[in-house]
């Protein structure tokens, strides 16, 4: 069902939960992560990068998980991530997309506040915008070693929130894109500084590689969604690899080998949601965060 991103998240985190969000590529993964979403009743957001969208075929794809996330039983939200072009983003949301990351953490302080006011103009009030301050390291769409770099400012999160209008905050504090250069060291002491300082749920990217039990406890630091795609990349070649050769062997087998990339997906979808909604009772204490109303309408 259709329903507003940041609704969705605050509405998790009154359960101690996060939102996962998964970048897809393609209508095999989509279909296979809402199916999980589905049987564990609990929302999901589905990634577009912008690659993706400019592709000749990126805005049909949109399009498609458009309808496939009005037609799901939970909340799900179609998102174009990571986005700096004023045009990709139009043509995305004009496609289908509820919610955009105006990306401008690359650009000084004062710009990136500018970019994500140009987005807000651009797509009105109902489209869901989150923002980014500090950079994170590594390629979105292609996984290589990273090392963490750009930890976002404390200091500056109150102030950005506020002047830019974000619904949510995406930041770095030791994430990175792709894999992760040794041991992921993830800066829970900056995370819960910028917590207090940020008066909308926080965004941690780059989830991948990132111990499990980090990935459970980061709701009580007001993270809201988690995103989600090397991993899932990885689970869905491997799957590929180890199987095309068979269903090759087994009279050219399209269906066959689209079967198994979709159970690849699913059971991804499903571990990570069993992540996230494990050990959570929706009477912990939340650490004293802002909370926003409940949506009534929706399942955790
Ligand atoms: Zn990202």
């Amino acid at each position: 069902m259709r329903a507003r991103l940041d609704e969705m998240v605050n509405h998790s985190l009154h359960h101690g939960r996060a939102v996962p969000a998964f970048t897809c590529y393609d209508f095999t993964t989509a279909t296979a992560l809402v199916e999980a979403a589905e049987e564990m009743k609990h929302s999901i957001a589905l990634l577009v990068a912008p690659r993706t969208a400019s592709r000749p075929d990126g805005l049909r794809l949109i399009s498609a998980l458009r309808g496939l996330a009005d037609e799901a039983s939970v909340p799900v939200s179609i998102q174009l991530d990571h986005a700096k072009d004023l045009q990709v983003i139009h043509a995305a949301v004009r496609a289908g997309a509820d919610a955009v990351l105006a990306d401008g953490s690359t650009l000084d302080f004062e710009t990136n506040i500018a970019l994500v006011h140009a987005a807000s103009d651009l797509v009105g009030p109902d489209v869901v915008l989150e923002a980014e301050l500090g950079g994170l390291p590594g390629d979105e769409d292609k996984a290589f070693i990273n090392q963490a770099s750009g930890i976002t400012d404390p200091g500056q999160v109150e102030e950005f929130v506020r002047r830019s209008g974000a619904h949510l905050l995406a930041v770095s504090v030791g994430n990175v894109h792709g894999h992760y250069k040794g041991r992921p060291e993830i800066r829970w002491d900056v995370m819960g500084l910028i917590a207090q300082q940020s008066q909308v749920p926080l965004v941690l990217h780059g989830a991948s590689g990132i111990p499990r039990q980090d990935i459970a406890r980061a709701s009580s630091f007001n993270v809201g969604k988690i995103n989600v795609n090397t991993e899932l990349r990885t689970e869905i070649l491997s799957t590929i690899v180890s199987s095309a050769g068979d269903h090759q062997m087994d009279g050219e087998n399209l269906a066959g080998l689209l079967t198994d990339w979709s159970g690849a997906a699913k059971l991804f979808g499903s571990r990570m949601l069993a992540i996230l909604t494990s050990d959570t009772d929706t009477s912990r204490e939340t650490g004293g965060f802002r909370q926003s109303p409940v949506a009534s309408i929706l399942p955790n």
